[in-house]
């Protein structure tokens, strides 16, 4: 009874591809994807296309949410702009009417899941720290809850009160603890760690594994250089941060 758990595949459809592959192996039962599918990278139209495909559960994130509404983007650095404005450019109007009308987060049976904090989930907060985590997870009604958004694979626990992070996991999850994990990114990883990550969660088993899956990153930088978009969004495959 194991689940895939997905997030943050940003435009990038050989990391995309290659987890899919990979998850093929893990006899999964269910795929969950967490969000932006879309912006820097340079395929968001395959990359809708083939989430689509699985029928799964999504919702969304803030790079979809913009993809598909047509709000002035002025807040944004420029890297992340020119890639908003591009990518609603790629993006068909049947395509970008799906993104904008994907639930902010949802419950999975016992958990929850939501691209940025759960308690606000539209006003995407991010969760950074130990403090971060711990008014998330004082306000989180669910015992399990993943994310994505930081791009940072890891988790932390509330147990009796005191709230911990974990960094390293095949992790046996306590019926007793609050837990919140984040699946880090398939497609722009910033964790030093270039390959895609991606979590399985086995329900019954009650353990969470972090995935690690080698892609061709010179193949999509080629892509991002090929289709204009900003050189530091090629480069930044690489370093990973
Ligand atoms: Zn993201």
């Amino acid at each position: 009874m194991k689940l895939a758990i997905i997030s943050d595949i940003h435009a990038n459809y050989e990391a995309l591809d290659a987890v899919l592959k990979d998850i093929e192996t893990q006899r999964v039962e269910q795929i969950l994807c967490l969000g932006d599918i879309v912006g820097y990278g340079p395929d968001p139209s395959k990359c809708v296309t083939a989430i689509q495909a699985l029928g799964c559960p999504v919702i969304r994130g803030n790079h979809d949410h913009d993809a598909a509404n047509d709000r002035a983007l002025d807040n944004l650095n420029d890297t992340a702009r020119l890639s908003l404005e591009w990518t609603r450019k790629q993006l068909s109007q049947a395509q970008r009417q799906w993104l904008g009308n994907l639930p902010f987060s949802r419950r999975v049976g016992r958990f929850a899941i939501s691209h940025a904090s759960l308690d606000e989930p539209e006003a995407w907060h991010y969760i950074r720290d130990l403090a971060d985590a711990e008014r998330a997870l004082n306000r989180q009604n669910v015992p399990l809850c993943f994310i994505g958004h930081t791009h940072q694979p890891g988790f932390f626990e509330q147990k009796g009160g005191v709230t911990h992070q974990i960094r390293k996991a095949g992790h046996q999850l306590d019926d007793d603890t609050k837990v919140l994990v984040n699946v880090g990114s398939v497609g722009q990883p910033r964790d030093g760690d270039m390959r895609a990550s991606y979590v399985i969660f086995d329900r019954v088993q009650r353990t969470v594994e972090f995935q690690r899956v080698e892609y061709e990153v010179a193949k999509t930088q080629e892509r991002i250089r090929g289709q204009g978009l900003p050189e530091e969004l090629a480069i930044r495959l690489t370093y990973a941060a």
